[in-house]
C-alpha cells in the first residue's frame, strides 16, 4: 500500500515542539540556548517477556534495568527539544533557518519515528492538500519510499538504542530518578540548557553510575494505591508539574 505526500511548507510541524533528539543532537540544540527536557517512562519487567516479539525486543533495547521498590522495571529516557509556539529556528516565511543542521526527526517527518506504530495522515499535522494520489510516494507497505530518508530513519532509531547508557548516566547526574508508568504519561525533568550541557559533560567525564532505584509518579489515585500496596515508592502529582499525562488527573 502506498501513501503519497508533498510538503506544503505550512510550518505546522515546527510549532509547539517536542522533538525527540539523540544525545549529540540534544547537545547541539542546548548549545544554541534552546530547551531540552528529559522524559521518563517505565515498564514492570518480569524477565519472562517474549524477546522473539520484535516490539518487546525493541522495548528492551531502548531501556535499561532498574527496580521500583522490589519490583524489576525497565526505564526509557527520551531527550526532547521543547518549545511553545514556533521553533526558534523557524523563519517568518515558514522555512527552516537551521535546514542543514536540523535534527533527524525533522528530516523524517511526517514518517513515524518509532517502529511498530502505524503512521496515518490523521495523526500528522500536515493539511489535507499535502496528501493526494498525484503526489510523490512517501511510504510503501509501511516503509519509506526514499532510500535516503530510510537511512536517516534507521540512524534515528539506532541512536535510540545506542544512547541508552549515556541517557542513564545523564539522569543520574541530574539526580532524576522518577518515571511514569508507560501508557499513563511521562515524568519530566526540565533543566536549563546550561545545566543540561554541564550535566552531559560531567556524566561523560565521570562515567556516572546509572541509578538502579527509581520511583513512580502518577496523576491517578488508582495507580498510586496499587503501587503503594506493592511497597513501591510512588508520588501522586498533578498534570503539568513534572508530569505529562495521557489521562485526566484522578484523585
Ligand atoms: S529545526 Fe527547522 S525543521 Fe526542525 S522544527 Fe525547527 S524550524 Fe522546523
Ligand atoms: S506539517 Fe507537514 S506539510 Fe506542513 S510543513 Fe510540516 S511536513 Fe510540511
Amino acid at each position: 500500500m502506498e501513501l503519497r505526500f508533498d510538503c506544503t511548507q505550512c510550518g505546522r510541524c515546527c510549532h509547539d515542539l517536542r522533538l525527540t533528539l539523540s544525545v549529540e543532537e540534544a547537545r547541539i540544540w542546548a548549545s544554541s540556548g534552546h530547551q531540552v527536557d528529559l522524559l521518563a517512562e517505565g515498564w514492570a519487567w518480569t524477565g519472562a517477556e517474549d524477546l522473539a516479539d520484535p516490539a518487546i525486543a525493541w522495548r528492551k533495547a531502548t531501556t535499561f534495568p532498574a527496580t521500583v521498590g522490589e519490583v524489576p522495571f525497565r526505564i526509557n529516557l527520551r531527550l526532547v527539544a521543547r518549545h511553545e509556539g514556533p521553533c526558534p529556528h523557524l523563519l517568518p516565511d515558514m522555512r527552516c533557518g537551521n535546514y542543514e543542521a536540523r535534527p533527524r526527526i525533522c528530516r523524517i517527518y511526517p514518517l513515524q519515528s518509532r517502529p511498530f506504530e502505524a503512521m496515518t495522515p490523521e495523526k500528522r499535522r500536515c493539511p489535507p492538500e499535502a496528501w493526494g494520489q498525484d503526489l510523490p510516494v512517501l511510504q510503501r507497505d509501511g516503509l519509506p519510499a526514499d532510500a535516503q530518508t530510510a537511512a536517516i530513519l534507521d540512524r534515528h532509531r539506532q541512536a535510540m538504542i545506542d544512547d541508552v547508557p549515556a541517557k542513564a548516566r545523564l539522569a543520574a547526574t541530574l539526580d532524576f530518578a522518577e518515571a511514569a508508568l508507560a501508557g499513563e504519561g511521562l515524568a519530566t525533568c526540565e533543566p536549563s540548557p546550561t545545566t543540561l550541557l554541564a550535566a552531559l559533560a560531567l556524566s561523560e567525564q565521570t562515567q556516572a553510575t546509572p541509578r538502579s532505584n527509581w520511583s513512580i509518579v502518577t496523576n491517578r489515585e488508582t495507580t498510586r494505591a496499587m503501587l503503594a500496596d506493592l511497597d513501591c515508592p510512588v508520588r501522586l502529582v498533578a498534570t503539568g508539574y513534572g508530569f505529562l499525562s495521557a489521562f485526566a488527573d484522578e484523585r
